[in-house]
């Protein structure tokens, strides 16, 4: 490795709180901090918030309901975007989103009551609220690397147009989705599944419009009694059209049916079918070879949608998503390590932070066609605060897909709901922390859970 002079670094920024990636988890970190009345700076190196959710396309929102469907858990700030973007008409709201529809794939074990949305809706409702809540938001900014004094974070070193800059912080959220501000403060992690060797395969999701969907779904409805499940290989929607689309020589992927989400408006689906084994997402050449192969398989996929599935004669690509879909990365190791083991027997430890159903849905780690997918067996489970406290240094915490869980688990609270409320949570946390003039660590976790029950969050 070779050091490098960076030049002139300004300084000059700073924040009670500093949070670092605007994805579902650090869009609602930067809310919830703001919302205590602390000052906040949101770092984001795209041009808009929600990560997966709009530059990956992914959709729809998980189920935000307990394991029988009757009551919504996951509520506070994940609710109240939902609201919103329903009144502007971006988003069907979960209690009338059913399971085995078009709006779930078809798929009916942990689907019931999912959002379907639009990511471009959900771009200028997290604008609204997070100038609303007084956040300064940084958005065109890299995350270069933390400064640490004693075994505490006081800032981040940023990148941008403007050149290297110093942002000063008492607390840091990593919410970068990939545990970035927690790995390069040399907390350990663990990459994937170790034990198997493994990382959930990567997607490249994309959105059809001009679609006949009475047709599609009726195609469907009249094979759906034809689902199965074989070998860990789950035959659903249209794997009737692929087998004869591979006959033909016109499919070669390892996916046996198409995952086709209906989105809220009528014409418009978005697809979650492609499928790339062995991303890392912290390479950056990894990251283009992937994003290549992704829009190539998107690609055919469309042609194979158009030629083959009645009702997508005349569909048009509407979008690929501008950033390859990201399963799996980097568990940061947390005080606590949340197991699958944990979250299939329902635990709900004393110092949860968040209620969540989800079910653990782990693609490919028995072979790239495979996919896992197991309920829990109780009505919910917890995710203690514990898993937020990233080891080994003070004043960072970390929330979303990086939180301290191993890969089942993070399986399960992966899905952008759970990690909505992780980053409430983590930005209660930090706000709180700077008021009551503790670190994170010390922070009482019953005052925590006091002031997101306040706010709507259900525990
Ligand atoms: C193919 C696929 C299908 C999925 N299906 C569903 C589904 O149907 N329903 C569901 O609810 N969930 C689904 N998920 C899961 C979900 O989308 C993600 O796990 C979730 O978005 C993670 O949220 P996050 O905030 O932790 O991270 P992300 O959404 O990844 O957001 C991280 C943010 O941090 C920013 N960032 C990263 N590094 C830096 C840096 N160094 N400097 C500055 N900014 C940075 C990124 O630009 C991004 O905006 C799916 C995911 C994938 C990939």
């Amino acid at each position: 490795m070779m050091e490098f002079d960076l030049g002139v670094v300004k300084e000059g920024l700073q924040a009670d709180v500093i949070v670092v990636g605007a994805g579902p988890a650090g869009m609602c970190a930067a809310i919830a901090a703001a919302r205590e009345g602390v000052s906040v700076i949101l770092v984001e190196q795209g041009g808009f918030c929600g990560g997966m959710a709009t530059r990956g396309l992914v959709g729809p929102f998980m189920t935000c309901y307990d394991s029988k469907g009757e009551n919504m858990i996951i509520r506070g700030l994940f609710e109240e975007i939902v609201n919103r973007m329903v009144n502007k008409g971006f988003a069907i709201h979960p209690s009338l989103v059913h399971a085995g529809t078009a709006f779930t794939s078809w798929i009916v074990v942990g689907h019931e009551h999912v959002t379907p949305f639009e990511p471009e809706g959900l771009k200028l409702v997290m604008d609204e609220m997070l100038t609303e809540a007084g956040v300064k938001i940084l958005y065109h900014t890299d995350f270069l690397r933390p400064l640490v004094e004693h075994h505490t974070i006081t800032g981040i070193l940023v990148n941008s147009k403007r050149g290297p800059e110093v942002i000063k912080g008492k607390v840091v959220i990593d919410c970068t989705g990939d545990g970035d501000v927690a790995a390069r403060c040399d907390v350990p992690y663990e990459y994937g599944n170790e034990a198997c060797n493994l990382v959930q395969p990567a997607t490249m999701f994309f959105q059809i419009s001009n679609v006949d969907s009475q047709a599609v779904e009726a195609d469907i409805q009249a094979n759906i009694h034809n689902f199965y499940r074989k070998d860990g290989v789950n035959y659903r929607s249209l794997h009737w059209r692929v087998s004869e689309a591979r006959a033909n020589g016109d499919w070669d992927l390892k996916r046996v049916s198409i995952g086709l989400f209906r989105m809220p408006k009528a014409d418009e689906w978005c697809v979650n079918t492609s499928r790339i084994m062995g991303v890392d997402s912290t390479d950056n050449e990894s990251l283009t070879n992937a994003e290549i192969e992704g829009r190539k398989q998107a690609d055919m996929i469309f042609k194979f949608l158009r030629k083959y599935v009645p009702g997508c004669e005349n569909a048009r690509l509407k979008a690929t998503a501008s950033y390859i879909g990201i399963r799996e990365s980097r568990h940061i190791q947390g005080d606590y390590r949340l197991t699958g083991e944990d979250l299939i027997s329902a635990k709900v430890p004393e110092d949860s932070i968040l209620l969540a159903a989800n079910s653990v849905d782990v693609h490919g780690r028995f072979g790239p066609t495979s996919n896992e997918y197991v309920p829990i067996q109780g009505d919910y489970y917890g995710v203690p605060y514990r898993s937020l406290l990233p080891k080994g240094v003070e004043q960072l915490l970390i929330a979303g897909r990086c939180v301290s869980a191993d890969s089942t688990a993070a399986g399960a609270i992966r899905v952008m709901p759970p990690c909505m409320g992780m980053g409430q949570a983590a930005g209660t946390a930090a706000a709180l922390a700077v008021k009551e003039g503790c670190s994170v660590r010390q922070l009482n976790t019953s005052l925590l859970q006091d002031v997101l029950k306040g706010n709507n969050v259900y525990l």
